[in-house]
């Protein structure tokens, strides 16, 4: 384990000063592994939130990679592109629905579901198209989605915010159905089906359901971002699956290209259809890189069965979780699925960042009390077992401390 994490931060004159660091720099890593510039060694809880899909220098990623960059990385979207229509075939296969649009973010595969609802509606004749989204909801950081986003603190300084949206609880559905009798002009339903970024709060498998019901009846979109819970993390490649339900749109990053940065919006019929050539695009999108990426991380977890590696693994790291953190005065709940597990305490818990770093682990922490854990999905049986003995004496000594 680590003695010290070395308390003089790198300095960095000119970066633009937009993230908090801990003062650690990293040198490379090998599958849940990290080391820093120091030699010093860290388990990857965090898994460079919730990318890493397949760890560090991947021995079958790292050549394909290689392979692609030496044959082609980016042409533009002018000519095809026939990794576009591999990967697009494969997530359609996986999801069940027809068709996909690349770009390469989160926020980016969001503001694209974003213009999709919207156009529905005019298409339709509604010149005024609104949006039902969540409490706790975190959808990305541009102009629109950090409006469809709940959290204050990422909307302060930004306004005037994007219209539009109408805010509801997370898992009420007579709240949904209350602000869709209240504005008809709503063409769509627009949720994380695990909130990541508000703290691991699942919607619940029944109220899907009936979101499901309910777009159906009222003719209006399902749009559930999966960019932090799709790409296997919960042990289904979708986390929707497990409500046997399915999206009309799905956008989807973080874990998608393994590091690689690459968005998609998956859509059923009724949503594809609206977009039209002119419409929407992006000049990296689908680019040869970034799709060679997408597919063989779908190919290697399917090879690797990471699916059910993120069910099983995921499944002995919260049960021990639960039982060194049992009956701990200052843990409220454990909660999440599979690959995405999040420890709510009762106070402010940034300070467990640089504390878990010191014992040789990375975390993040989100929504100010909740400690979030979204390895790669290669994460083994005895490396969980290593992140609790790890995790759990660290968060014991940090509540033993009055709040
Ligand atoms: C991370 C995240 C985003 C934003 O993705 P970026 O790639 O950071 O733009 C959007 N939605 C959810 C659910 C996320 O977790």
């Amino acid at each position: 384990m680590n003695a010290a994490v070395s308390s003089v931060p790198p300095s960095e004159p000119h970066v633009m000063q937009t993230y908090g660091r801990l003062p650690i720099a990293l040198s490379h890593g090998q599958g849940c592994w990290v080391w820093d510039v120091d030699g010093r060694r860290y388990l990857d809880g965090l898994g460079g939130i919730a990318v890493n899909t397949l760890g560090h220098a991947h021995p079958k990623l790292v050549p394909a990679l290689q392979e692609q960059i030496a044959k082609l990385i980016h042409t533009s979207n002018y000519y095809h592109v026939p990794l576009q229509e591999q990967l697009a075939a494969k997530l359609c296969e996986l999801s069940g629905l027809t068709n996909v649009f690349f770009c390469n973010s989160g926020l980016e595969a969001n503001e694209a579901a974003l213009k999709i609802a919207r156009k529905f509606g005019h298409d339709r004749g509604n010149h005024n198209p609104e949006l039902l989204v969540f409490e706790g909801a975190f959808h990305g950081r541009s102009i629109a989605t950090l409006s469809a986003t709940a959290n204050p603190k990422i909307h302060a300084g930004f306004g005037p915010l994007v219209p539009g949206f109408v805010r509801v609880p997370l898992n009420d559905i007579a709240a949904v159905e209350a602000a869709l009798d209240a504005h008809p002009n709503i063409t769509g339903i627009f949720l994380e089906t695990i909130q990541g970024e508000g703290g691991v709060n699942p919607a619940r498998i029944e109220f899907l359901q009936a979101l499901r019901r309910v777009c159906d009846a009222r003719d209006i979109l399902l749009m559930l971002d999966e960019v932090q819970c799709g790409i296997g993390r919960t042990g289904k490649w979708f986390a929707h699956q497990w409500a046997g339900i399915q999206p009309d749109v799905m956008p989807l990053a973080k874990g998608l290209g393994s590091g690689v940065p690459v968005g998609a919006v998956v859509c059923g019929p009724r949503a594809a259809k609206v977009m039209q050539p002119g419409n929407h695009g992006t000049t990296f999108g689908g680019n040869p890189l970034a799709m060679r990426a997408g597919v063989e991380t779908l190919r290697l977890m399917e090879e690797e069965g990471l699916l059910a590696n993120a069910a099983k693994v995921g499944a002995e790291l919260k049960a021990s979780l639960a039982q060194g953190l049992a009956s701990v005065a200052g843990v409220v709940e454990i909660r999440g699925q599979g690959l995405m597990l999040g420890i709510e305490l009762d106070r402010p818990a940034g300070a467990l960042l640089a504390k878990a770093a010191e014992a040789g682990l990375m975390i993040s922490v989100t929504a100010d009390r909740v400690v979030r854990l979204v390895p790669a999905l290669i994460l083994s049986s005895d490396e969980a077992a290593q992140i609790a003995a790890i995790l759990v004496p660290v968060i014991k000594d940090f509540l033993a401390v009055p709040a």
